[in-house]
Order: structure tokens, then C-alpha cells, then sequence
């Protein structure tokens, strides 16, 4: 079952993983999201009641090499577009936990991770466009952040929408 909002594990920072303890969950979580996969573009463990800093997320997604790729202990440590104009995109994006529901939110287009594989080593990676969006959500879900708080606060996109409501 996908864990749908309002719950608090999905408003909670999921806990980091550990050397000893990894592979029991990541292999959980694998088997457990299996079901859930058709039809997403990435589920976080907080979504199926597994409070961990892990998900996995469909790269390349629509192209001829799609494949899922697990992430854990996932970190988002540079995004270009902090530091100089350009690079922000809004797309509208659906959550699994939020059915029936899209979310105008602006994201990086370009971004570095480091994370940690299946063997439990860091990996530093670049990534772009729709696989640097899913990537933004997932780690976002990590952090107890869902698309329907970005939407109300980071961006001011409920102020542009009350404008155009007295302008109407
Ligand atoms: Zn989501």
C-alpha cells in the first residue's frame, strides 16, 4: 500500500542507513515497491511505511534505456542554478501520495548527488532534466517534504495565483 497524505511519516526525515543494516532494508524495499512501479516514475521508502533514506527512480524515463535505479542515503550537494540565472523549470508533478492531484513546481534542471549503491559505496553523480526532477522529488519525500508544501511555500506561487484571483 502507498502511504497517502496526511501521515506523518510522510512529514518526517527519514533515517540515514547504515553499513550494518542496509542490505535487510534495501532488499526489502526493493521487493515491497516492486508492485508499485507501473505506472510511477520513482517511490520513496517513506511511501510504503519504511522510514529510510532510500528510493528508487525511473532514469531516463520515456527513452529506449529506461531502468530503475535504487538510491541510498541519497544527497543533493550542488545546484548550478543557486548561483547563476537560468536552470529553473516549472512542470506539473503528480504524487502517488497526493492522488488526483498535480502540482505546478518548479525544479533544477541540473543537479549533483552523492549517494550510496547496493555494495554501500559513495557515488558522486550529475544528473539532468526529468532524471535530476525525479530525483528532486524523491530526496524531497526523504526530508518530509511533499510537492503540496513546495507548491504553498518556497516559491510564492500562492501569492501569483491570489493576483490573478482579484484581477479576474
Ligand atoms: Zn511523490
Amino acid at each position: 500500500m502507498i502511504v497517502k497524505a496526511p501521515n506523518e511519516i510522510l512529514s518526517k526525515r527519514c533515517e540515514t542507513l547504515r553499513r550494518h543494516n542496509y542490505v535487510g532494508i534495501a532488499n526489502t524495499f526493493i521487493k515491497k515497491s516492486w508492485k508499485h512501479r507501473d505506472g510511477a516514475c520513482g517511490i520513496a521508502a517513506n511511501q510504503i511505511n519504511m522510514p529510510y533514506r532510500l528510493f528508487i527512480g525511473k532514469m531516463n524515463k520515456g527513452g529506449k534505456h529506461q531502468f530503475w535505479k535504487i538510491f541510498i542515503n541519497p544527497r543533493i550537494v550542488i545546484k548550478p542554478s543557486s548561483t547563476k540565472i537560468g536552470g529553473w523549470f516549472p512542470i506539473n508533478e503528480e504524487c502517488l501520495s497526493i492522488p488526483g492531484k498535480s502540482y505546478n513546481t518548479i525544479r533544477e534542471d541540473h543537479i549533483t548527488i552523492v549517494y550510496r549503491d547496493m555494495d554501500f559505496k559513495i557515488v558522486w553523480a550529475t544528473y539532468d532534466n526529468m532524471n535530476a526532477r525525479i530525483i528532486q522529488h524523491e530526496v524531497d519525500h526523504l526530508n518530509g517534504t511533499l510537492i503540496s508544501d513546495i507548491h504553498q511555500t518556497e516559491f510564492g506561487l500562492e501569492k501569483h495565483k491570489s493576483i490573478n484571483k482579484e484581477v479576474s
